[in-house]
């Protein structure tokens, strides 16, 4: 029998795309037709691993960390099968540094709610009694409405609320250019409430960070082709999608890879693509549009720089350290957070003693270090022997067996396309899933999710599409099914 059912295309296999295609496959009691239509030969989108030659193992083109309040990814993982693969900091544990080569450990109990953030910042050694004091505060300040504070940027909002330039600049400048890719003069104090809402401040206490303890591909791009594949999704990668054609305010066909795809009167796209690329998929003559013309303005992007570094012999490390006032601003021990045992290091050549213990507070060996730069516009042009220069000195003031007469190899990726940035007045040009055409919806972590440009802004917006796309199929069907015979015009002389 012919399979009439309208035909919904998801553009783009990132997380997003990979969202929206799980929830329209989900069924019920209506399984949906749907093809998946990826640019590239794999899906996964920025969360990307490789081969690397060096070890013959897979790794990730950038470390991505997950917060606990990811809800939506979480709930999409576990779909996947690959919940399990992500491990969270319990305690929510890092050392930090500072300009002088000052180590100091943070540690937040996640289980006392407040009080747990309130003892673990009052016991942080790597700033003074003022500095705490001030950041404790700033709970407090956390307006209702983050849209109240979109006309600010997140350094002006710090220092409006009484946050010491010690505090802003040792811990603050850390965690927002960290989680919003952008330096804190240029970031909406918006999303700096958001994620301080969604973190630390959370109404049931601090949220902790986890990783991925498996390669990205494995956690979401492979178990989400078995899935998606297994539901029936029609997956095509190397599919770049072009040329839409716009006929009567829809969508009527569009260039798929090299096939001219013709829509059908109920079919949707939803383009789960990033702002860069959505671009070039409109005719000219829709250029002045509201949505792409938006679009087109949240399309500068800012870069991440990542690092990855091999020693002949093991140093120590701890899980994660961020460095404040540095070029490089985490250094990652990538074969503790894959599992990988390495033979113990001796103590003597670790830098701390440790005045109490805690499960995440060790060093631990590693051969794989990880070095990252956020809102890394500034390093891009450097060359590579540089930015290894930078990565390596960077390990040295951590672990002293760090040196470049011990590297064995060195990887350098520049993302320059890490992801969208929201300065200051800019929310508002964040899409919803609607557009101004009937067939056509949007989503990706540009959408208007109040959200960081993140995994879980990606997941969020995608979920919502598809979910705006199953209420406007549910309500066709509701309309078809009471209209019936006589308004379609039917058995009516
Ligand atoms: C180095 C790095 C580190 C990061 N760290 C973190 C982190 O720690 N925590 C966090 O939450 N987030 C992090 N992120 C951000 C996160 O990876 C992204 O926000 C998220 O993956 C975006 O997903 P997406 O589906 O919206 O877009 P994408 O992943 O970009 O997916 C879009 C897909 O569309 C495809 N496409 C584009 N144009 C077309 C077309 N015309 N036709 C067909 N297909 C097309 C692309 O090939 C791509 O696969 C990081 C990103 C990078 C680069």
């Amino acid at each position: 029998m012919a399979d009439d059912r309208p035909v919904l295309y998801v553009v783009g296999g990132g997380l997003s795309g990979i969202a929206c295609a799980e929830f329209l496959s989900r069924g019920g009691g209506r399984p949906r037709k749907v093809v998946l239509l990826e640019a590239r030969p794999r899906l996964g989108g920025r969360t990307s691993s490789y081969r690397e030659s060096h070890d013959g193992l897979t790794h990730d083109t950038g470390q991505h960390l997950f917060m606990d309040g990811y809800v939506s990814t979480r709930a999409l993982l576990r779909t996947l099968g690959t919940e399990d693969q992500l491990s969270f900091l319990d305690p929510l544990s890092l050392y930090l540094m500072d300009r002088k080569g000052k180590l100091s450990f943070l540690e937040l109990p996640l289980h006392n709610g407040q009080m747990g953030l309130l003892s673990g910042i009052m016991k942080f050694p790597g700033l003074s009694l003022l500095s705490r004091l001030s950041m404790l505060r700033i709970g407090r300040a956390l307006p209702d409405r983050e849209s109240s504070v979109d006309h600010l940027d997140a350094r002006t909002f710090l220092r409006n609320n009484g946050q010491t330039s010690e505090a802003i600049d040792k811990f603050w400048e850390l965690l927002i250019v960290s989680a919003t890719n952008l330096p804190s003069d240029r970031v909406s104090a918006a999303l700096l409430v958001t994620v301080l809402k969604e973190s630390l401040f959370s109404a049931s206490g601090p949220k902790t960070l986890g990783y991925n303890t498996v390669p990205l591909a494995s956690l979401i791009a492979e178990p989400a082709v078995r899935l998606l594949s297994k539901r029936g999704v029609d997956i095509r990668c190397q599919t770049p999608v072009s040329r839409l054609k716009i006929e009567r305010n829809r969508i009527s066909g569009m260039l798929a890879g090299k096939e001219a795809v013709a829509m059908g009167p109920e079919d949707h796209v939803i383009m789960a693509v990033p702002p860069w690329s959505f671009e070039d998929l409109f005719p000219m003559e829709r250029i002045n549009d509201p949505l792409i013309q938006n679009v087109e303005r949240l399309s500068r992007p800012s870069p991440i720089v990542s690092v990855h570094l091999w020693f002949r012999d093991p140093v120590a490390a701890p899980m994660i350290t961020g460095f404040s006032e540095s070029p490089m601003h985490w250094v990652f021990n990538r074969d503790l957070m894959m599992g990988r045992a390495l033979p113990a290091v001796p103590r003597e050549r670790t830098l701390v003693d440790f005045s109490y213990s805690s499960p995440n507070s060790e060093f631990y060996p590693a051969r794989m270090l990880s070095c990252v730069s956020s809102g890394a516009e500034e390093l891009l042009e450097e060359g590579d022997d540089t930015l290894m220069e930078m990565a390596v000195s960077t390990v040295q003031r951590l672990a002293p067996g760090g040196s470049k007469k011990k590297l064995s190899f060195a990887r350098v990726i520049r993302e320059r396309y890490a992801t969208p940035v929201f300065p200051p007045g800019q929310g508002v040009w964040r899409p919803q899933p609607q557009s101004f055409l009937s067939n056509l919806w949007v989503a990706g972590d540009m959408g208007d999710t109040g959200l960081p440009a993140t995994m879980e802004a990606a997941v969020r917006s995608g979920f919502r599409a598809a979910s705006e796309v199953e209420i406007r199929l549910e309500r066709r069907t509701i309309e078809e099914r009471t209209s019936g015979p006589r308004a379609r015009g039917e058995g009516v002389r």
